[in-house]
């Protein structure tokens, strides 16, 4: 008889980790009801705490209670935590169901047989480990494609753990299998007492995956609204000034210049009184967009203001600056800003660029450059572009786009 590692402590043992880690799973998703999924997976844990609760209750109650239903609950557990994670990383669902409804029949089906008609408790023990197996394999297919979409540590990680699960079961049911005849499952040896291990590891790390992965989520959520502007998705001020300092130090590493773009667009008080508010808002949105759609993904672009912008152009002169500037002003003026059929709104804007002088200068001076020649550039009309060269004499700074 095993006197250690016996199933009933074990099963006892289960239920409270997985009761345990249920709650939790439970408490938490109703915090973040956003993530959806977990409360699949907790109902998951409450579905195998039951099943230990029958698992541990065997030779006490009839054998249907105490060997069909924990088998298919076990089996349902596993849809359960499947069902929950296709959900939390929003993958497709229909294959999952059909698969797992298959392995829940087989299970039923083949308990009852191996319980009423031919009675073989080996028989059982390598169903269940083999379904269990191919369930865990299905379950890190899934996570690996999540782990293609979101490559992040946690998703390989439980991936690995459940690649590791499947190989145990697997293993169990090829042991069972060269096993003489068990006849009785309470005392059936060490490798079944570490399948009940094992399934407590599961529930461990699947809820250690979830947890983890959220606080991933939420961290970037928040990251996300401190680094950029709610209303048009562009950086905000402070984001600028950090990315600022990162080109300035790359551009002077690579001796490589770097030139600044400010815009306001014109007379933005005009629009908001004439067409609203919200008109004004879509029209910051559209703006942006012109910005983002003809900009380099390597240059940035920062809401500096109400109605300014600052585009941040690494690894180009000023001429070329001069260019893209003339080139943004035209997209701005020439676009269809149409909310309301029949009725277009005429947008235009000024723009002032500037070279940095990188070894000499800070930002702030720079900022303040390329603010006067933007000044310029709307004392002198607006719907243009002057650019300020600090290199020419005092007279000739300025000079238009
Ligand atoms: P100028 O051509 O000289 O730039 O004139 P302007 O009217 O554009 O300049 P001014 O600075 O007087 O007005 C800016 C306006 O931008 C005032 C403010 O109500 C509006 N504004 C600032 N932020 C927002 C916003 O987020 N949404 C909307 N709709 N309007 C905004
Ligand atoms: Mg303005
Ligand atoms: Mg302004």
């Amino acid at each position: 008889m095993q006197e250690f590692l016996d199933l009933r402590t074990l099963s006892i043992n289960n239920i409270l980790v997985s009761l345990s880690f249920a709650i939790c799973l439970l408490m938490y998703s109703g915090h973040y009801p956003q993530f959806k999924g977990i409360k699949t997976i907790g109902y998951a844990f409450v579905i195998s705490s039951s099943a230990f609760l029958l698992i541990g209750l065997r030779n006490y109650i009839p054998d249907f209670i105490s060997i069909v239903v924990p088998n298919v609950l076990l089996v349902l557990s596993m849809t359960f935590i499947h069902l929950g994670m296709v959900s939390f990383y929003q993958l497709e669902t229909y294959s999952v169901h059909r698969f797992h409804l298959i392995m829940l029949l087989i299970m039923l089906f083949s308990s009852l047989f191996f319980t009423y008609i031919d009675s073989n408790t080996n028989a059982r023990i390598v169903i269940i480990s083999f379904i269990v197996s191919i369930q865990c394999c299905y379950i890190m297919r899934s996570l690996l494609a999540a782990h293609q979409l979101n490559h992040h540590k946690a998703n390989f990680t439980i991936a690995m753990a459940f690649l590791f699960f499947a190989t145990f079961f697997a293993l169990r049911g090829f042991i069972t299998l060269a096993e003489e005849p068990l006849n009785d499952f309470m005392h059936a040896g060490i490798i079944h007492s570490l399948s009940i291990i094992v399934y407590q590891f599961i529930v461990v790390i699947t809820s250690f995956g979830l947890v983890w992965i959220v606080s991933h989520k939420i961290q970037r959520v928040l990251k996300d609204q401190a680094t950029h502007d709610p209303l048009t998705r562009v950086f905000n001020r402070r984001a600028l000034e950090e990315i600022i300092n990162t080109e300035h130090s790359r551009s002077l590493r690579n001796l490589a210049p770097l030139s600044v773009i400010m815009l306001d667009i014109d007379y933005f008080k005009r629009l908001n009184d004439r067409y609203g508010h919200s008109t004004g808002d879509r029209v910051l949105v559209e703006v942006a967009d012109i910005l983002i759609k003809n900009t380099r993904a390597y240059d940035s672009i920062a809401r500096f203001g109400g109605e300014e912008f600052i585009v941040l152009l690494p690894d180009t002169p000023l001429d070329q600056a001069k260019l893209i500037a003339e080139k943004l002003r035209m997209k701005i003026a020439s676009h269809d800003y149409c909310f309301k059929p029949g009725k277009t709104i005429e947008v235009t804007a000024s723009f002032g660029a500037t070279e940095c002088n990188l070894a000499n200068e800070n930002w702030l001076q720079v900022l303040e450059r390329t603010d006067s020649a933007l000044y310029r550039a709307k004392e002198t009309g607006r719907n243009r572009v002057i650019v300020f060269n600090s290199n020419n004499q005092d007279a000739e700074k300025f000079s238009a786009g």
